[in-house]
Parts: structure tokens; C-alpha cells; sequence
């Protein structure tokens, strides 16, 4: 995958908008705040080309990169505290709507912080993505904020609590590029 072919696609706002799937799809999901932005433009290696919001939870939109032929669908974040119950229902529908679609789904990038216990949302995702059978791989983020000792700890708890193989869970850092190239390859592998 030549990701110097990063490129915004569009930004969606409700499902009925979405685009037929036309090509194989790496969807990306993540408590607001979990590092989704920082991630995606890490792994396209460009600076900005994935907004970093200043206010989380602000545009609860479903937007589409398109790299090299695979689309990247980078699902709005969940779980910010400061928004209105409507509001979080929009999100909610959005990306179950999303999911309820026939789409090629070749990977599910779900975002967890390598900090904290599994988070009920978290739970939730993750127990989605399982039962529902969809390929997916949980990417532990911002562990340049732990030593090597205790990111293999949080990632063996994490293991434990969400019930995933440590084998599908990717250590990695925006900050440093820790597991990017790792990322990078089981993308392309999920999307041969
Ligand atoms: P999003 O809401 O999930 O898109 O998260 P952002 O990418 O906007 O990141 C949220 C905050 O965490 C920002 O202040 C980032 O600078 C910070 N952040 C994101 N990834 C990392 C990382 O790998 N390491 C560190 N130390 N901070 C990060």
C-alpha cells in the first residue's frame, strides 16, 4: 500500500450518504480522545491530513481516506462525556448504521488506550466486532506514555478484560512510531 496516496475522500454525516463499497474497507473506531487522528496521520505519514480535534467529540461525522485503492473509514469517536443524549444517539446510529451495511469489511482497527482498564464502551466494541465475526485488530495506543515493562502488563490485563488474543492487540505510539510498521502490515495482509 503506497500511503504517499493518502487522500481525504468526503465526510458524512448520516448513513443514507454513504457510498456504495467499492473497494476494501479498514474501518477505524476508538473512545473520542483515544488517539484516532494522531494514529491515521502517523500511519499515512502526513502531519494534518486527518483533523486533530481541539474540542473531542465536535464533528460527529464518518470520514473516507482513500489510499492506494483501499478506503479508510475513520468512524466518529465515542463516549465524550460533554455532548447532549441526542447528539450521542446520532453517533450510536451513525456507526451502527455503518456496521449494518453490506460492506467489505477486510479490518476493524479498534482503539483502546494502553493506560487505562477496558472501558465498558470498549467492552462493547470489542463484544460487537466478535459477535457479529468481523476481522479485527486492537491497537493499544499512546504507549510512549509507559515503559516497555508496563505496556506489556496493560497489554496482558487488556488481553484478559476484553477476551482478545494478545496476538490480535498492536502496541503502538503516535508519538514515537512504536508498532506502526507492525499496523502497517496487517493491514495490507487483511486487505490482499
Ligand atoms: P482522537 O480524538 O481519537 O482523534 O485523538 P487525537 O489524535 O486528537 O489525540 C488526542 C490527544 O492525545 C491529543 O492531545 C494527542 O496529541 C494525544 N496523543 C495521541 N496519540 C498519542 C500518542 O501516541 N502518544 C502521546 N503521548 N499522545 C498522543
Amino acid at each position: 500500500i503506497n500511503y504517499q496516496l493518502a487522500r481525504f475522500e468526503a465526510s458524512y454525516g448520516t448513513v443514507e450518504q454513504l457510498p456504495e463499497p467499492t473497494t476494501p474497507e479498514v474501518a477505524v473506531a476508538g473512545r473520542s480522545n483515544v488517539g484516532k487522528s494522531s494514529l491515521l496521520n502517523k500511519v499515512f505519514g502526513r502531519k494534518n491530513l486527518v483533523k486533530v480535534s481541539a474540542t473531542p467529540g465536535k464533528t460527529a461525522n464518518i470520514n473516507f481516506f482513500e489510499v492506494d485503492g483501499i478506503r479508510f473509514v475513520d468512524l466518529p469517536g465515542y463516549g465524550y462525556a460533554k455532548v447532549s443524549m441526542k447528539e450521542r444517539e446520532r453517533w450510536a446510529n451513525l456507526i451502527s448504521g455503518y456496521f449494518d451495511q453490506e460492506r467489505s469489511f477486510n479490518v476493524v482497527l479498534s482503539l483502546v488506550d494502553i493506560r487505562h482498564e477496558a472501558q465498558k464502551l470498549d467492552l462493547e466494541m470489542v463484544g460487537f466486532l466478535k459477535e457479529q465475526g468481523l476481522p479485527f485488530l486492537v491497537v493499544l495506543t499512546k504507549a510512549d506514555k509507559l515503559s516497555r515493562g508496563k505496556q506489556n502488563q496493560q497489554a496482558a490485563l487488556l488481553s484478559r478484560q476484553l477476551g482478545v488474543p494478545r496476538d490480535r492487540m498492536i502496541v503502538t505510539s503516535s508519538e514515537t512510531g512504536q508498532g506502526i510498521d507492525e499496523l502497517k502490515s496487517r493491514i495490507a495482509e487483511a486487505c490482499l
